[in-house]
């Protein structure tokens, strides 16, 4: 893989760089807009660089973030899983805002780079990245043992995995964990090189016990729309269990579409679902929750300086 950069001719500032692939019989219509929280929050982990939806429908980052303004959703994490996205997501962040960037190599990224020989001329660009302005966090890293197997990639894995950490350490960074079906290793791989500050399970996947370890080393759990879904009890013991000081909130959009729109595109904007359907489990009112969470958000990334959010006229 390549660093190719902007190509020549083309403005930094591409509405989107990357498209999702529209798998047979999806339904690419965007969901309409939530009713509007009264109570911010951010979003601290999506793709906008991933534009997705019918074709000549497909929103543009600044037309997400909009959408998510007017419901309540003051800024997001913008996440890079490569060099392309990594930089991509770095320069945005400069232009907007409502933007912060988190920069790194996707544990899946990181064995194309070694098969390709370039893991470690790739990692210093994300070093690279991660001293700039507004580059908040380094994500997504970790491991991923359901779609990479084999030692060589998975050494590649582990290698690019403690690179990242050590990255956030040296810079002060929060750092995203990417972590499927791998919660034993990444939590060994914590333990042995030291976790960062503040370290964010991003997309929690784990049970109740994964959570008390989480609180007993005061990691993020950042959940996502799966907490939405009908079949996922463990998921929402976990939530029930997790210090509210822990909380975050994110849609890793354009996937992981909470109910009711599961399957649909996904935006930052659909995140009131996600918010409500947390509060709903935990009996608790939504804008204590956003409350809580926004804090809990601003403690780990620090401060968007964004664009005051447009309450309804209820509101007021
Ligand atoms: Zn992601």
């Amino acid at each position: 893989m390549t660093d190719g950069g902007p190509p020549a001719g083309q403005s930094a500032d591409q509405p989107f760089i990357r498209q999702r692939d529209p798998s047979p019989g999806r339904d690419l219509s965007y969901p309409p807009l939530p009713e509007p929280l009264t109570v911010p929050v951010y979003d601290n982990h999506t793709h906008l660089e991933i534009a997705d939806g019918h074709e000549g429908e497909t929103l543009t980052y600044r037309e997400h973030l909009d959408r998510a303004s007017s419901v309540g959703v003051r800024g997001v994490v913008q996440v890079g899983g490569d060099v392309e996205t990594s930089r991509w997501s770095a320069e945005q962040a400069l232009r907007e805002p409502r933007m912060l960037a988190a920069v790194a190599l996707h544990p899946n990224e990181a064995p194309v780079y070694d098969l390709a020989g370039g893991l470690d001329d790739a990692l210093a660009v994300i070093a690279e990245l991660a001293t700039r302005p507004r580059v908040a966090a380094i994500g997504e890293t970790g491991l991923d043992f359901f779609r990479t197997s084999g030692d060589e990639a998975l050494a590649a894995q582990y290698r690019s995995f403690e690179a990242h950490i050590e990255m956030a350490k040296e810079n002060n960074l929060a750092m995203q964990i990417h972590d499927r079906d791998a919660h034993a290793e990444v939590i060994a791989t914590l333990r042995r090189v030291g976790a960062p500050e503040r370290t964010v399970f991003h997309c929690f996947s784990g049970d109740a016990e994964l959570a008390g370890i989480c609180a007993e080393n005061g990691w993020y759990m950042s959940f996502a729309g799966t907490v939405t879904f009908k079949n996922a009890g463990k998921l929402r013991d976990a939530l029930a269990v997790a210090p509210r000081n822990l909380l975050l909130v994110e849609t890793d959009a354009p996937f992981l579409t909470p109910t009711p729109n599961r399957g649909r595109p996904n935006a930052p904007y659909l995140i009131p679902h996600t918010l409500r359907a947390m509060a709903e489990h935990l009996g608790t009112d939504v804008s204590m929750l956003a409350a809580q969470i926004s804090s809990n958000t601003e403690l780990v990334y620090g401060s968007w300086n964004a664009e005051p959010v447009v309450l309804p006229e209820w509101a007021d």
